[in-house]
This record gives structure tokens, C-alpha cells and sequence, in this order.
């Protein structure tokens, strides 16, 4: 027998280990004092800089105003003071590369004098624009290597914050981030454009609504993020998990989720202690952290904020991703992100709720109690319906991964068919819609507990659905399909995008019109007529549904492979283009990024797959064989009748390992098309895993290499 593996040293390293020393005492340390601590926020603008300069930085903030030089000075002078009062040495400009990954170049506050001394210094030039060196992040060929230049330009949008480091803090600066050319080379900049369009055409709108004062419009975002956590012991014993984010083998552990007592349930006292802390580092970033709970897999988890501005949102949960990996370090976990890092038991996503709305018409989505008589609400989510039916294949695509792949698709929450959700009320008004005219809103009514110690309780409008990708849930709709490691500016562009379009082209039908009630019901029910297909109430598991969204020509694209194509649709580069948030060119380097990735993936799956199959399992496996073999042997020799069942099932599996190792290494070499690696590799890939999962449930248990799922789902 070869050596014990480091799992069993894992294992009890994981029993003997001593909890993380708590640091953090909300009875010490309020959260109220701790929220925001470490934002350079509104009230410590209003604090430290002259009135005219916030009133101006304000109206930035606020409504989108250009910002001018001084103000830029002054304002940066100001960050730098407090940054420095709070142990900054550093500052960085922070940007969202086309990775989907947060980026930050550090720069010291700190120049000396001509008389050697240090001093530290921060010029409102230095705040609006940074360069870092452009030419190692993904631009899908908009540019040249050679024609590095890259610029990082100030979101004022979106606070400033401290970053914490056991050594120094640093100043972070959120940035849009272009080329030397001006094309856009992040996830920030395009969804901020999108936010200003959508700013325009929703305020058009509600002038038809003969509203007197109408604020600037946000669209706003309310991001939940699942995610797994792993004991640091088995992460670092699991080269897949490193390398490629998932398990790419792992027998189905005895118990899985099939008794659904996770979810939901007490939170395990090391999970609680990580998640105090967590909440703690965001409250410090005025990240206005919220729910927080146990999910439907073992091992798996959510955390949702409150909503807040799209673009805001969107920053805040890239943070939100810092954070979770950061302390999940500390407390010897590990933070795994990925779609799907365990097969046969839930995959992660990242549930996007968005809504737009204002100072003075407030929610947009909120129908109010009778749905029917509110044209305004009527107007926008029959815009909602008609751009995501218009712009389904965009929607699909912009959530196209490797790994989320591994979720949609799949027989599990939610399917790769793009469909609406509306509920029972909203949807019969939209019914009515489409025969005529809505006269009625079924009531929401009150649920009766029938104990007479618990209260009666108001019920919702329409009942929740697990199964849709984008679903109406009650005053804004909630994309569920996005992957869990993905960053949502992307989604969030494309959705302000489309809707902006609806907009643009319900308010075209309306304004002008004689008589508004009788225009808003026909462009209605045109809406319903031409895109009333993508509203599905039921079951989006169902094999029905699949057959159903055919007949109604719904797309339903369960690849990366087949998906991605879907933003290059001329529709969709004209809308991008249309409204200035991509061009053409932008968008289809996008498109080239995306496909590399998942291509890059890929390969390190292949390449970790083949590695571990053979350096890890092969040996093991045929070791094994050859003992049971030269036990029969022996017992043989000895006159006594030697059981070789086992022998000659390990002793095939092994010709199995070598077969499918070798023809994993053949496709694998030979790919080259996006389709190669969806359509050849991946399952030759599934292929090796099957032989490798029927070893794990054959080979002694002592000398397995990898982890278990059940060791990494049940251990902690
Ligand atoms: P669920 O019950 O769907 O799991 P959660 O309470 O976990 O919901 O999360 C719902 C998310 O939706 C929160 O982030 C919440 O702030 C957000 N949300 C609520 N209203 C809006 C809105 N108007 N726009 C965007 N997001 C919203
Ligand atoms: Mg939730």
C-alpha cells in the first residue's frame, strides 16, 4: 500500500482545529459607528469640503453632472486627508476588466521634498485619471499589444473606500476604465451609460404621466450571491478545485441534499463566525449587507445586501466577492464561487433584482394594490416584456460561461429558455390586456394561520418561482440565471439597454396620441400580441415547458457555444450601438473575450483533469489491481478458490482510466473551435470522471487521493 494521502492528515487537522479568535464585538463597536467607517461618503464630503464644492460633487453624484477641475482638486485633497488620517499610505484607482475580476494599481500618497523630506500629496488630476498599462487585460482585439495606453477616469457615482490591509490601508478609487482610442475596456463604463440613456427615455415617460417634478432616473440592483464553503485542508488537496474553481470528479456522496435539511437551517457555528465577519467588513465599506442564510446544497450559503444604484450595486458586489474569499481565508475556509463546483447537488447563482425609480415617482415597478388602474406601472413592465422577449438571445448570452453552463441548462434552477414570470395577479391583468382592457386585480388576500395567537397575514400578490430565469417578484424582476461568479455590470448594461429601447419606443407610440388611455391600451396590448410568448407562469423544469417554448419559438441555447452568437444578432448591435453604450467594434471584442475565456477554461479543466487522472488515480488504481491480483494469485497457489470479482472489475476500470485519458488528450489537442471544446472536450472529460467515480466507490478508502464529497460538504 502506498502512503496515507494528505486526507486523513486533513481530516483531523479539521477535528483538532481551534476556532478563529473573534474580532468582532458589535457590543464594543456599534454597527452603526462601524457602517460606512471606511467610505469616503456623502456626510464626510459634507463634513470636510467647502458647501459649493459638495453641492456640486452632489449634483454629479446625483444627476450625472460633468465635474469640474476645481472641484476635482478640492475633492481630492479632501480623500486625501482623510485617507491619510485613517493609516492610508497608498491610493489606487480600482477598474472592472473584461476578466470579469476587479483590478487596482497601487500609488504612494508620499513624494520628497528637496530637503528630503516626505510629503504626501494627492492632485485633483490624479483622482479623475489614472494609466495604468493596458496591455495585458483582455480587449478582444481592439487594439494592438504594442498600443498599450489604457486610462482609469473617476466614477464619482460611487464612493471611495478604505482598504484594509494587516500592513497599510489603501485608498481605493472606483474607475471607468478606456483605451488610449477611447473604447471601452470594463464592465463599469458601458453600464453607466446605460444608466443615462435609461435616465432619459424613463423621464419621457413620466412627462406623459403629467408629472409636474420628475427627479433623475436610477435603475437600481439588489444582487444575492450563493457561494460554497470548503475546509482550506481539502481545498489544498484538491488540485481541480484550485485550478478550475469545481470538482471535475467526486463520487455522489451517500446523503446528499434529497432530506433538504439545509436549507434554511441553523447556521453552523463556523460558518456564523465567518459570516459576522463578513458583515462586519462590509458595513465597513457602507456595503449595506442584509440577509444572510444557509442554501439548498450542503456547504452552500447566500448573502444578499440591500438594493441600491445599479452601478453602485454593481461595485459594491465585486466587493462583496473580495470579502468573502478574504475572510473566508481567515478562518481556514475557502470561498468557492464557481457555478458548480460540486455535480449532483445545487448550483450557485447570483440572483439580480433590478428595478428603476426616482426621488419623486419613487419604485417604477411597483404596481401599487390594483395593478389595473396603474397606467404608469402598466407602461414599464410592459416595456420589461417586450425587451426581454425582443432581446432574449442577449440576455442569454450575457450570461454565458464556462461555468454557469454547468447551472443552466442542467435540470435545476433556472433553465437556458429565457422566460418571464409575472405571477398569478400580474399576469391575469396582462391577460386582460391582451382581450381588451383590464378591469380587475385579483385580490392579494389574507392568509389565515388559523392559530388565534399568530396574526392573519397580507399575502403576496403572486406566489414566488424557483424555476423561472427572470421573474416579477412583487415590485421589481429578479434575473436569476446570472452565475454566481460573474460580475453583473454586464447584465445590468444589458438590461438598462433594452428596456431604454422599449421605452424610447412606447413613448413614441404615446406622445402625440389624442386620447392616452386608448394609446396605452393598444401599445399594450400590441406588446402582449407580438411578445406575449415569453411570459411563463409554470414550471420551468418541466419537460412540458421545454417542448411548449419550442412551439413558441423561444430559444433555448444550453451552451456557451450556442449562446454566445447571440450578441453578435444585428439587433442587438444596433440597440447597443443606437443608444452610444457599445459600438459594434465593442461589442464584438466582447464577444471575442467571452469566447476566449471560456476556451481558457476549458483547457484548464482538460489539462487539471488529464493531470490528476493520471498522476493521482492511475497510480492507485492500478496499484490496487495489482495486489488483488497477486492475492488471487497467492490463494490460488495455496489450493483455495480465490474471488476475483473485484480484480477483474478495478482491473477494467484501470483499461477504462487509460482509454479515457488518452482519448481526453486526443480531442483535447485537436480542439480548436469553441464548439471543439464544448462538443469533444467537456465530454470526454464526463467520460473520464465516470471511470474515475466508479474507482472512488472500489478502491480502498485509505489510500484515495482526493477528498470526498462527503468530506467536503459535511466536514467543517
Ligand atoms: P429573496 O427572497 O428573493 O431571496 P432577498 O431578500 O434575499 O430575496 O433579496 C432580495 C433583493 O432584492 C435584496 O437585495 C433587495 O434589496 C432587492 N430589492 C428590493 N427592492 C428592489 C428594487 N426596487 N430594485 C432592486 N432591488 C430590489
Ligand atoms: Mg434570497
Amino acid at each position: 500500500m502506498t502512503t496515507p494521502t494528505g486526507r486523513a492528515g486533513a481530516i483531523a487537522a479539521i477535528v483538532g482545529r481551534t476556532p478563529a479568535e473573534s474580532t468582532v464585538n458589535f457590543a464594543d463597536e456599534s454597527p452603526k459607528s462601524v457602517f460606512g467607517s471606511n467610505t469616503f461618503s456623502l456626510s464626510v464630503m459634507k463634513e470636510t469640503l467647502k458647501p459649493d464644492t459638495f453641492q456640486s460633487l452632489l449634483k454629479t453624484i446625483q444627476s450625472g453632472h460633468k465635474l469640474s477641475e476645481e472641484v476635482a482638486d478640492e475633492v481630492a485633497d479632501a480623500m486625501r486627508i482623510w485617507a491619510v488620517s485613517k493609516g492610508a499610505t497608498h491610493y489606487a484607482h480600482v477598474f472592472y476588466p473584461l476578466t470579469g475580476a476587479t483590478a487596482e494599481k497601487h500609488d504612494s500618497f508620499y513624494e520628497n521634498t528637496a530637503t528630503g523630506e516626505a510629503i504626501s500629496k494627492f492632485k485633483g488630476k490624479v483622482l479623475v485619471q489614472g494609466e495604468p498599462d493596458a496591455s495585458s487585460f483582455p480587449n478582444g482585439g481592439i487594439r494592438a499589444t504594442h498600443r498599450a495606453r489604457g486610462y482609469t477616469a473617476w466614477d464619482a457615482t460611487s464612493p471611495a473606500y478604505l482598504l484594509e490591509g494587516v500592513n497599510g490601508n489603501t485608498l481605493c478609487i472606483p474607475t471607468s476604465f478606456v483605451s488610449w482610442t477611447g473604447e471601452t475596456l470594463d464592465t463599469k463604463t458601458p453600464l453607466l451609460k446605460s444608466m443615462q440613456v435609461l435616465d432619459k427615455q424613463a423621464r419621457r415617460i413620466l412627462a406623459l404621466f403629467g408629472h409636474k417634478e420628475i427627479a433623475h432616473v436610477s435603475a437600481t440592483a439588489g444582487p444575492e450571491q450563493e457561494y460554497f464553503l470548503v475546509d482550506k485542508h481539502f481545498f489544498y488537496s484538491r488540485p481541480d478545485l484550485q485550478a478550475a474553481g469545481r470538482t471535475l470528479f467526486g463520487a455522489q456522496p451517500p446523503k446528499g441534499q434529497e432530506f433538504e435539511d439545509h436549507y434554511f437551517g441553523v447556521i453552523p457555528e463556523r460558518v456564523l463566525a465567518f459570516m459576522c465577519e463578513v458583515d462586519r467588513e462590509l458595513y465597513k465599506l457602507g456595503i449595506p449587507s442584509k440577509t444572510r442564510h444557509n442554501e439548498v446544497a450542503p456547504g452552500q450559503f447566500e448573502i444578499a445586501p440591500l438594493f441600491e444604484f445599479a452601478n453602485v450595486a454593481s461595485d459594491h458586489q465585486q466587493l462583496v466577492m473580495t470579502v468573502l474569499k478574504k475572510v473566508a481565508d481567515r478562518h481556514g475556509l475557502v470561498c468557492l464561487l464557481h457555478e458548480k463546483p460540486f455535480a449532483g447537488v445545487n448550483g450557485s447563482g447570483k440572483h439580480v433584482n433590478w428595478s428603476l425609480g426616482n426621488a419623486t415617482q419613487g419604485n417604477l415597478l411597483d404596481p401599487g394594490d390594483t395593478p389595473h388602474e396603474n397606467a404608469q406601472f402598466l407602461v414599464f413592465a410592459g416595456a420589461v416584456i417586450r425587451a426581454v422577449d425582443k432581446y432574449a438571445g442577449l440576455l442569454r448570452a450575457v450570461i454565458a460561461t464556462a461555468s454557469n453552463d454547468h447551472r443552466l441548462g442542467a435540470n435545476e434552477a433556472p433553465p437556458a429558455i429565457i422566460s418571464v414570470y409575472l405571477g398569478d395577479q400580474l399576469g391575469d391583468v396582462f391577460e386582460q390586456i391582451k382581450g381588451g382592457g383590464a378591469t380587475s386585480s385579483r385580490s392579494r388576500g389574507v392568509l389565515h394561520i388559523g392559530v388565534d395567537v399568530l396574526p392573519n397575514l397580507p399575502k403576496d400578490a403572486g406566489d414566488r418561482n424557483r424555476t423561472s430565469p427572470f421573474a416579477f417578484t412583487g415590485n421589481r424582476f429578479e434575473f436569476r440565471a446570472v452565475g454566481s461568479s460573474q460580475a453583473i455590470g454586464t447584465a445590468l448594461a444589458a438590461l438598462n439597454t433594452i428596456l431604454t429601447d422599449s421605452l424610447d419606443y412606447v413613448a413614441g407610440k404615446l406622445e402625440g396620441a389624442p386620447d392616452l388611455n386608448a394609446a396605452i391600451q393598444s401599445v399594450l396590448k400590441e406588446i402582449m400580441d407580438q411578445h406575449g410568448r415569453v411570459i411563463f407562469n409554470g414550471n420551468g423544469y418541466s419537460q412540458e415547458w421545454h417542448a411548449e417554448a419550442a412551439k413558441r419559438g423561444l430559444l433555448n441555447l444550453k451552451t456557451t457555444a450556442e449562446a454566445l452568437p447571440q450578441m453578435l444578432e444585428p439587433h442587438v448591435s444596433e440597440v447597443f450601438e443606437k443608444y452610444g453604450v457599445l459600438s459594434h467594434e465593442e461589442l464584438h471584442s466582447r464577444y471575442e473575450i467571452v469566447a476566449e475565456q471560456y476556451i481558457k477554461q476549458v483547457n484548464v479543466e482538460a489539462r487539471v483533469g488529464e493531470e490528476i487522472a493520471q498522476t493521482q488515480i492511475f497510480p492507485v488504481a492500478a496499484h490496487y489491481a495489482a495486489e488483488l491480483a497477486a492475492g488471487a494469485a497467492k490463494l490460488k497457489a495455496a489450493g483455495v478458490a480465490a474471488p476475483t470479482a473485484t480484480l477483474h472489475k478495478v482491473a477494467g476500470l484501470v483499461a477504462d482510466l487509460e482509454a479515457h485519458i488518452s482519448q481526453l488528450q486526443e480531442v483535447h489537442g485537436a480542439a480548436q473551435e469553441i464548439g471543439d471544446w464544448t462538443y469533444k472536450v467537456l465530454p470526454a472529460l464526463l467520460s473520464l470522471r465516470k471511470t474515475v467515480d466508479a474507482l472512488e466507490t472500489v478502491v480502498p478508502n485509505d489510500v484515495w487521493p482526493l477528498p470526498t464529497y462527503q468530506e467536503m460538504l459535511f466536514i467543517r
